[in-house]
């Protein structure tokens, strides 16, 4: 049997969706056996000059990471969308813009001044700003440019399949990565990776299906009941508006899920979904407690769209009116698929 040819590239990415492969342990073996890593900078030396020395269609799939914030990851996007047969959006940055989207909301602008200037952790004490090109004796030195918005994969290239998680467990990668070397993929556009329903399905604790608190708390705030819905006890918990296939990891460990897995089949808007659960568990209150209620939630926008702002509506309001405010659309974002 020919070996399939497979290569991981990671975008703006934390690391971490490169970290759930290697998790996958000693199947790493039996993939050493039926597939050839033709591309993997995050675990071997290779060149951008390897991918574009290649014909067309030459990799049979690639597995995408990290979300598309600067213009060369837009340029790496096209080059493997070319040069792969199967381009598959792996994990929440890929599919939907995931943590790094939330500076969305600020702007580039605001998001640089912050991360060059003002976190805890910076000393920068003549407050030197990132630059595309900086002049020095030697020469110029050169950066990739930040595009205006982070975008998802799918806002920028045409995608086979999608693979939620923020990384995806190891377990699931391992049964996608079985459908592609069986050659048992379901049709193009297929999530990969995911049990049916969503995270409350795969849920084993009570649930009375109300919500009656005076105000929803952090989880540092308390320990919470083991067997008890998070929800109702007043953490906010991305379960109900969350796809299954983590096995509910954090719910068994105490903690509310944060939504990583994505929306559930049918839903556009995993924000807005989970806002709508929340209130229809407050069934019974008056409208002004349901929004003074919902007004103790911290950083709303943060909690409800933590991974999934890249591809809401919301996000999309931003957009138009970021073209809007421009008197175009976002400058150097050319959108291909
Ligand atoms: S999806 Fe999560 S683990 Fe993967 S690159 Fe993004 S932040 Fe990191
Ligand atoms: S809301 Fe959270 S804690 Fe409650 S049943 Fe769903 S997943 Fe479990
Ligand atoms: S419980 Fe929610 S946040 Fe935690 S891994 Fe699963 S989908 Fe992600």
């Amino acid at each position: 049997m020919d070996k399939i040819k497979l290569a991981v590239y990671w975008a703006s990415s934390c690391g971490g969706c490169d970290i759930a492969i290697v998790e996958l342990g000693e199947h790493l073996l039996e993939l050493a056996q039926v597939a050839d890593l033709v591309f993997w900078p995050a675990a071997m030396d290779f060149k951008y000059g390897d991918v574009e020395a290649m014909p067309d269609g030459n990799i049979d799939v690639t597995l995408f990471n990290g979300a598309i914030r600067t213009e060369h990851d837009a340029h790496i996007a096209a080059l493997l969308r070319r040069k792969s047969r199967c381009l598959v959006a792996f994990g929440s940055c890929a599919m939907e813009g995931c943590i790094p989207a939330l500076a969305n909301i600020q702007g580039k602008e605001r998001a640089l001044h912050r991360a060059a200037l003002e976190t805890p952790t910076t000393d920068n004490p003549t407050d030197v700003m990132p630059a595309s090109i900086t002049v020095i004796p030697e020469g110029e030195l050169q950066l990739p440019a930040l595009c205006n918005l982070l975008r998802p994969l799918e806002q920028v290239v045409s995608v086979d399949y999608t693979i939620p998680g923020c990384p995806p467990h190891h377990d699931q990668v391992w049964q996608v990565l079985q459908q592609v070397i069986h050659g048992e993929l379901p049709a193009r556009g297929a999530l990969l990776g995911v049990d049916p329903l969503t995270v409350c399905d795969q849920c084993p604790r009570t649930r009375e299906g109300k919500v009656r608190v005076d105000r929803f708390l952090r989880p540092h705030e308390f320990i919470a009941d083991p067997d008890r819905c998070l929800l109702e006890q007043g953490l906010v918990c991305a379960g109900p508006a969350t796809h299954a296939g983590c096995g509910a990891l954090c719910v068994n460990a105490n903690m509310p899920c944060r939504g990583c897995y994505g929306p559930p089949d049918g839903v556009a808007d995993q924000g807005a979904a989970m806002l709508d659960a929340i209130v229809a568990a407050m069934d019974g209150q008056s409208d002004a407690e349901i929004r003074r209620v919902l007004g103790t939630i911290v950083d709303p926008v943060g909690t409800f769209y933590r991974f999934s702002l890249g591809s809401s509506f919301l996000q999309q309001l931003v957009a138009s009116a970021m073209g809007a405010a421009q008197g175009a659309a976002p400058s150097g974002e050319e959108t291909h698929g």
